[in-house]
């Protein structure tokens, strides 16, 4: 049985980021939701000339959740187009829990997170031996608050690597609450529109970001890693260490 509503991750913004699986649905399409503040337009570019097409920017969720259902209802094909990942900040479950009593079936088709996009924009590996084996993905609080437990303080701690969406216009003070445990020359990475032809990005230290952020005049689209892996040291995975054994290979004897 095909689902009526496909939840379809955009990617980053490059629209060759897009599943194929993704990219078959937009164009099979016959009504499109996309949010436009966000996904490149070039992403739904393929799609059918008769497509209806929607910006959520400008809707409330009872007029997408409306949508839905009528295409439910008429057995329409929608794509609701969301930037990334729908699992990451992408509010698919609100939608989900309007349409699924209603009985319209879906199915969500995963895409590539800026998070991911932006350690490859960088060539950075968050998990680097000895260094960090954890990257935890977060926000800092501004009107939408945290958990308690989720603190900023709380989750510096660890020191791990860190991926922080939808902060960039707080940058002073969460680098400030970030200096409560990491050290002041932790490196930090703010990626702009990363996979856009307009990408830019800075790099710089917790105690020097937030100006040079300030002075670049990055405002929204960005996403702040912080961490060691984004230094020089490394510890060379075992994987391909010569005289490391594993399932598939023999180290050689030192
Ligand atoms: N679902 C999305 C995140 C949506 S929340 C994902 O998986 O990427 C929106 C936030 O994501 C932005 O504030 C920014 O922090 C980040 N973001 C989205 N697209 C980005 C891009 N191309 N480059 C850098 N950050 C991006």
């Amino acid at each position: 049985m095909t689902p009526t509503v496909y939840f379809i991750g955009a990617g980053p913004g490059d629209p060759e980021l897009l599943t194929l699986k993704g990219h078959r649905v937009i164009g099979e399409a016959d009504i499109i939701i996309y949010a436009g503040s966000l996904v490149n337009p070039e992403v739904i570019a393929h799609r059918k000339p008769e497509a209806r097409v929607y910006n959520s920017a400008g809707m409330n969720l009872q007029e997408i959740t409306d949508l839905m259902i009528e295409a439910s209802e008429k057995g329409l094909m929608l794509a609701r187009v969301h930037t990334g990942d729908p699992s990451i900040y992408g509010s698919i479950r609100e939608q989900i829990e309007v349409i699924e009593p209603q009985g319209v079936t879906y199915e969500v088709i995963p895409g590539v997170s800026s998070f991911v996009a932006s350690a490859a924009a960088l060539g950075k590996e968050f998990t680097v031996p000895e260094i960090s084996q954890t990257v935890i993905c977060t926000r800092f609080e501004g009107r939408t608050p945290v958990p308690d437990l989720e603190q900023i303080e709380l989750l510096a701690s660890h020191q791990t690597s860190m991926a922080i969406f939808l902060s960039v216009q707080m940058m002073g003070s969460l680098c400030e609450r970030l200096m409560t445990h990491y050290p002041a020359n932790t490196p930090v990475a703010v990626v702009e529109k990363a996979t856009w032809p307009e990408q830019r990005i800075v790099r710089g230290t917790l105690a020097d970001i937030a100006g040079k952020i300030e002075e670049a005049g990055i405002r929204k689209t960005a996403m702040i890693l912080v961490g060691r892996f984004l230094g020089e040291e490394y510890n060379y995975s075992k994987l391909y260490d010569a005289t490391f054994t594993h399932e598939y290979r023999k180290g050689i004897q030192e």
